[in-house]
């Protein structure tokens, strides 16, 4: 049976939950790159072959897929890049 101390009590337990939850969920945010370090990170790319590592690794990644027959040869994905966010076309070597 419900009583009156029951329910003010059910009701003074669930009090702080329901302004906890009243709230948006806080744990991650994102913010913009301010203007100095998005041109920081764009010449990071430029000044240097990180590009070229890149597609490097990532044709190594796919010579072996074709050998294991898991991708055909003629196969081709594109990859971006994590400073500039620019997209790379990789291909496995033609001599597989
Ligand atoms: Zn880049």
């Amino acid at each position: 049976m419900l009583t009156r101390r029951l329910l003010l009590k059910a009701t003074t337990m669930a009090l702080p939950f329901s302004v906890l939850g009243t709230g948006t969920a806080r744990a991650l945010s994102s913010e913009p790159l301010s203007l100095a370090d998005r041109e920081a990170m764009a010449l990071s790319c430029r000044a240097t072959t990180s590009h070229d590592e890149l597609v490097t690794a990532m044709r190594s990644f796919l010579n072996g897929e074709v050998a294991a027959g898991h991708v055909p040869a003629d196969y081709r994905t594109t990859v971006s890049c994590p400073f500039c966010s620019c997209s790379l076309s990789v291909a496995p070597d033609k001599s597989l």
